[in-house]
């Protein structure tokens, strides 16, 4: 039976302290999370943008300069979207799969060039502990563990002390909850697994006369 999985995601960075000390603490914990780095942090801190990748995490796309995309006119929604996958191929060799918008805002025309334009997935998240706000890191941690759900996505920033001092506890207490972690582009491949061969049982006739289904 496999375990339920959620994943961590961090938006914001590259910080140029935090964002270490967050490597290092997922390291310890040997779990992987995505970052939705900003373009021109990445062009700041190109270090930093490759030691995520190199320690097995996900980069994505959270826009070069961090306006609400639904605000701004084609054109620049356009560099805003490719200037930040460009340099975080240049800097890490990866290319993100997908992006999240800043803010959350989105509408038709903006999903639709990060889809139609891009070739990216547009990715929200499931839980939100407010973190930006500042409550301290036990309620980001509570906010966190109590809203995980199998298959979820929790957000947090990597530029907030508090957010990265409430890391280890909130591992340690999802991993006490039977949660695994994977990266976003993971999760979306478990379900479309899961979709597959659920569709793929539906059509499925009996097949000869093999009695009841094995207990295994
Ligand atoms: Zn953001």
């Amino acid at each position: 039976m496999s375990r339920p999985i959620v994943a961590l995601t961090f938006d914001d960075g590259p910080h140029p302290e935090l964002t270490p000390r967050l490597l290092d603490i997922l390291r310890q914990q040997g779990v992987r999370a995505t970052f939705y780095v900003i373009g021109r942090n990445v062009e700041t801190y190109p270090d930093i943008a490759r030691r995520i990748v190199a320690e097995g995490h996900e980069i994505a796309n959270h826009s070069w300069s961090h306006p609400a995309l639904t605000s701004i006119g084609a054109g620049r929604l356009n560099s805003e979207i490719a200037n930040t996958s460009q340099v975080i191929q240049r800097v890490t060799g990866r290319r993100p799969t997908n992006m999240r918008p800043p803010y959350g805002a989105i509408n038709d025309r903006v999903r639709a060039s990060i889809l139609r334009d891009h070739g990216l997935d547009v990715i929200m998240w499931s839980v939100d502990p407010l973190d930006w706000k500042r409550p301290g890191a036990e309620v980001v941690r509570r906010r966190l563990v109590e809203g995980a759900t199998p298959g979820g996505i929790l957000l947090a920033h990597d530029i907030h002390p508090g957010t990265i001092e409430a890391m280890p506890g909130t591992i340690q207490d999802l991993k006490a909850k039977g949660y695994g972690f994977a990266t976003v582009s993971q999760l979306l491949a478990l379900q479309e697994s899961k979709l597959a061969a659920s569709s793929a049982q539906k059509p499925q006739p009996p097949v000869g006369n093999e009695g009841p289904a094995s207990v295994q």
